[in-house]
C-alpha cells in the first residue's frame, strides 16, 4: 500500500478481549458496505439498521436504547436540544386543519414554535388552563391532533393530570405529549401515565454539567415512528456522537444527582419560606404548590428546581439583589452542578390561565455545591432584598452571623 494510501485506510480493529464500561464515540457520516448487494439493499436494514452517520451510530443508538427503557417507550429519537425534542415531536404528526391545545404553562420556546410556525402551516394553536380539565374539555373538538403537557409547568409549576388528560383526549382520538424535563424519567414516567409521547431536554439533567444541548423524543407505539424518523431525515436533524457520549456519561450519575440536589433545594426552599419577604414558594413537593397532590400520586421524587414569588414590597428589589450572590450563579436552563437564579417573566405568557401576581418570578436550581454556603448566600440575598425594601429585619441579619461563624 502507498503512505498516502496507507494514512487514510485502516484497519477494522478487532474488539474479541475488549469490554470496557464506557460506550465507544463511533464518529460517522460514511458508513460503509461489504458488497454491492448489501449497499443497494441498506433501506432493509429497519429502524435499527446502521445506513448513514445522520440516521444514528452505535453511540447514539446506545442513548436512544437507555432512554427508551428508562421512559418505558418503544423508540427514542435523539435530536440537537430539548426545543427541538418538543417542536420535532409535534411538527411531523400535524397537517393543515389540524388543532394543537398547548398547556398555557409550556415551555415559552414552545409557545414561538406555535405561535409562528404551526400557524404559518395552517395548524389551529390554542392554549388551555393546564390545572383545568374542563376547560380542556370545552376546546376539545374532533380537529384537535395534539395536547401538549408539560407537568410541572414551566417557572409556575402547576402539576398537571395526564392520567385524566390522557382519557380525556383519547376519547377524541387526540395524542397526548408531555415535556417532563423537570421530573426526568427517574421520577415521573408520562407514557406510563398515559402520554403518547415524552420529550426530554437532556441539556439538564441527564447531562448534568451544563456543557452540552440535546434533546429526546420517546414513543410509545409503532405508529409514530415513521412519521419522526421521516421528518428527522428530510430536515437532517442528528446528534454527534460527542455529544451522545457526555450525555450517556451524565446519565450515569443523574440518580445520586438528582437525590442529593432535591435534598438540598427543599432545605432552602424552607428557607425562602420563612422570609417575610416571600409570598409563595413553588416546589411540587411542597404542599402549597398547585397539584401538589398529584406529584404525591404520580411521582416518586422531585428535582430540584423551584421558583420563589415574593411579596409586593419585595419584588421590585430582587433583580438588584442578585448582585451579592457569591455561590449561586445568575443564569438560565438548569439541572447542572452549580445552583442557579434567574428572573423570569409570567405574565406575557400566559393566555388561558392569566398570571395575576407580579410579573417576576425567581426561578432557583439546587446544584451540588455545600449547603451551607448556599444557605449563607439565600441569607445575604434575603438580607440584600429586606434593605432595600426598608424592611430589614434583625433575623436575618443574625443567621448570616450564625452562618459566617
Ligand atoms: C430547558 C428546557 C427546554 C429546552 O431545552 P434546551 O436543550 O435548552 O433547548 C425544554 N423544556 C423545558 C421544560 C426546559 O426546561
Amino acid at each position: 500500500m502507498n503512505d498516502l494510501t496507507q494514512c487514510v485506510v485502516t484497519p477494522k480493529v478487532k474488539l474479541d478481549g475488549f469490554d470496557s464500561l464506557g460506550v465507544g464515540v463511533h464518529r460517522a457520516s460514511t458508513i460503509v458496505f461489504e458488497s454491492a448487494e448489501a449497499y443497494a439493499t441498506r433501506g432493509d436494514r429497519g429502524d435499527d439498521g446502521y445506513t448513514y452517520g445522520l440516521y444514528g451510530t452505535p453511540t447514539t443508538r446506545t442513548l436512544e436504547a437507555k432512554i427508551t427503557a428508562l421512559e418505558g417507550g418503544l423508540r427514542t429519537f435523539l435530536v440537537p436540544s430539548g426545543q427541538a425534542a418538543c417542536s420535532l415531536a409535534i411538527l411531523p404528526l400535524v397537517k393543515a386543519g389540524d388543532k394543537i391545545l398547548i398547556a398555557d404553562t409550556a415551555y415559552p420556546p414552545v409557545r414561538d414554535f406555535a405561535d409562528r410556525d404551526l400557524t404559518k402551516f395552517g395548524i389551529e394553536v390554542e392554549y388551555y388552563d393546564p390545572t383545568s380539565l374542563s376547560d380542556l374539555e370545552a376546546r376539545m373538538d374532533e380537529r384537535t391532533r395534539i395536547v401538549w403537557c408539560e407537568s410541572p409547568g414551566s417557572t409556575t409549576m402547576e402539576l398537571q393530570d395526564i392520567p385524566a388528560i390522557a382519557a380525556i383526549a383519547h376519547r377524541s382520538g387526540a395524542l397526548v405529549g408531555c415535556d417532563n424535563t423537570w421530573a426526568t424519567p427517574l421520577n415521573f414516567k408520562p407514557l406510563e401515565h398515559g402520554a403518547d409521547i415524552v420529550a426530554e431536554a437532556l441539556t439538564k439533567y441527564f447531562s448534568g454539567h451544563s456543557d452540552v444541548l440535546m434533546g429526546s423524543i420517546t414513543v410509545a407505539s409503532e405508529d409514530l415512528v415513521g412519521a419522526i424518523k421521516a421528518t428527522l431525515g428530510r430536515y437532517g436533524i442528528g446528534v454527534s456522537p460527542d455529544d451522545a457520549s457526555m450525555v450517556l456519561r451524565g446519565m450515569e450519575t443523574m440518580g445520586v444527582r438528582l437525590k442529593h440536589a432535591s435534598q438540598a433545594a427543599s432545605v432552602i426552599c424552607d428557607q425562602f419560606a420563612q422570609s417575610r419577604l416571600v409570598g409563595s414558594v413553588l416546589f411540587p413537593p411542597r404542599p402549597e404548590c398547585p397539584g401538589h397532590h398529584l406529584w404525591k400520586r404520580d411521582f416518586s421524587g422531585s428535582s430540584a428546581v423551584f421558583s420563589v414569588i415574593f411579596t409586593p414590597e419585595a419584588t421590585p428589589h430582587v433583580a438588584d439583589a442578585l448582585d451579592v450572590l457569591n455561590t449561586f450563579a445568575i443564569g438560565a436552563s438548569w439541572g447542572g452542578t452549580r445552583s442557579l437564579m434567574a428572573p423570569m417573566p409570567v405574565k406575557r405568557f400566559r393566555t388561558a390561565r392569566p398570571w395575576a401576581g407580579a410579573d417576576l418570578v425567581l426561578r432557583i436550581s439546587i446544584g451540588l455545591e455545600a449547603l451551607s454556603d448556599l444557605q449563607t448566600d439565600v441569607a445575604a440575598f434575603l438580607t440584600c432584598i429586606a434593605q432595600a425594601a426598608g424592611t430589614d429585619r434583625a433575623d436575618d441579619q443574625n443567621w448570616v452571623r450564625l452562618q459566617q461563624k
